[in-house]
């Protein structure tokens, strides 16, 4: 698979980007077997009440480069969590989440299904600056 023309599972809400998880009342994102893609009415009433990427995963195009999680050539987030957490996980157990954008996405892409394990641990604004 090239590395272009990926998904960043970790985008925000707006018209055109995909709902493709929510976070459940445990803090863990319950990744949707089928995407839903976003109107501009659905975006805004997501936004009332708390921020949309506290309780759901948006994924949309990956621009590289262009985001500031973009370091050494790769995403930064999904690296970063998964130096973190590599040696808690045994890969052979791991049950990859059935998931509708995984041919794209940009985190599957750089760590396999190590990234759909942590995934799920994952939530875009998690209230605190300088997230994820
Ligand atoms: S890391 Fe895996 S489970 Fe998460 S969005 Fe990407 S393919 Fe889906």
């Amino acid at each position: 698979m090239k590395d272009e023309k990926k998904t960043c599972p970790s985008s925000v809400a707006a018209p055109g980007a995909q709902l493709i998880g929510v976070v459940n009342s445990g803090g863990i994102v319950d990744i949707l077997k089928k995407p839903l893609t976003l109107d501009a009415a659905f975006v805004e009433e997501v936004q009332k009440g708390r921020s949309p990427e506290q309780r759901f995963r948006f994924a949309g195009r990956c621009v590289q480069s262009g985001c500031n999680q973009w370091k050494s050539g790769g995403c930064s987030v999904i690296q970063r969590v998964t130096d973190a957490m590599k040696h808690d996980i045994n890969d052979s157990e791991i049950n990859l989440p059935a998931c509708g954008i995984r041919k794209t996405c940009r985190w599957y892409f750089q760590k396999g299904k190590l990234a759909c394990a942590i995934c799920p641990l994952i939530t875009t604004d998690n209230g605190i600056e300088n997230n994820p």
